[in-house]
């Protein structure tokens, strides 16, 4: 029988993260995943993916928090003693704002979270994979579109984790990890409604070029070949999922 591999997945769930949580548990991966404090939606992602026949490790662990991170990488070698793969999905957006409207409040909250503990993550987790291993980070679109009159902080945050990936793609080439990026476009989840546009999909929908929001299973569909051993060659990678905007 083939050994089973450990996937860790941040921000499990909800959204792209349990998407991602729930796929890799049907192609036979066992899996952690971490939340910030939806305990209800995080446990019936841990269900569907123990249905699915996986061991499941599932965390409240604010990712902007280096001990939360210290301590989750440290519960992922108690109960499973490897780990293969890191999928950096947890990330926020920030209130609505410009950049005069925006305040270094809002700038810090964000790049706490969306790029000094997603680099926290791949410090703990480039000192356990090994050869063969893979990162992905779940980047945005916004990182090209900027952003700007919707929330220019949160695509300054992905531009940062597009330029980790191509970095830290040369960095750990020579340890036989790869690290890529997905940059999901519009995508149907409750991010949007966090951060006060509940009908931001259907309002842009018309902007996309296949003139619909994408779901949270075709950006899965996206970050586990890119984990698998069919995407053997490809590091440092910046995978656009958006329907072509
Ligand atoms: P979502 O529906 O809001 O889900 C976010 C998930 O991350 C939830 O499980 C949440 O936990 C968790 N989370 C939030 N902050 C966290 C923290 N500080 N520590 C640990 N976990 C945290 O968001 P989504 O739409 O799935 O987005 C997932 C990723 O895709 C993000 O990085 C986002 O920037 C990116 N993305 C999304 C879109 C889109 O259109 N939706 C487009 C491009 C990129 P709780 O459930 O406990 O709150």
């Amino acid at each position: 029988m083939a050994e089973r591999t450990v996937v860790l997945v941040t921000g499990g769930g909800r959204g792209i993260g349990a998407a991602v949580v729930r796929l890799a548990a049907r192609r036979g991966w066992d899996v952690a995943f971490t939340y910030a404090g939806n305990a209800a939606r995080a446990a019936e992602t841990e269900a569907a993916a123990r249905d699915a026949g996986a061991q499941v490790l599932a965390m409240q662990a604010d990712v902007a928090d280096p001990r939360a991170v210290a301590a989750t990488f440290a519960a992922v070698e108690a109960r499973f003693g490897r780990l293969d793969a890191l999928v950096n999905n947890a990330g926020i957006t920030g209130p609505k704002a410009t950049l005069r409207e925006s305040t270094d409040a809002v700038w810090e909250q964000v790049f706490r979270t969306n790029v000094l503990g997603l680099a926290a993550c791949c410090r703990e987790a480039l000192a356990r994979l090994p050869a063969g291993g893979a990162i992905v980070n779940v980047s945005s679109r916004a990182s090209q579109i900027g952003g700007g009159g919707e929330w220019i902080h949160y695509a300054a945050s992905k531009g940062a984790v597009d330029t980790l990936t191509i970095g830290l793609a040369k960095e750990a080439a020579a340890q036989g990890v790869r690290v890529n990026a997905v940059n999901p476009g519009l995508i149907d989840t409750e991010l949007h409604a966090m951060a006060g546009m509940p009908d931001r999909v259907a309002r842009m929908s018309a902007a996309v070029p296949m003139a619909r929001g994408g779901s949270a299973e075709e950006v899965a569909e996206a970050v586990l070949w890119l984990l698998s051993d069919a995407a053997s060659y490809v590091t440092g990678a910046l995978l656009p999922v958006s329907g072509g905007r």
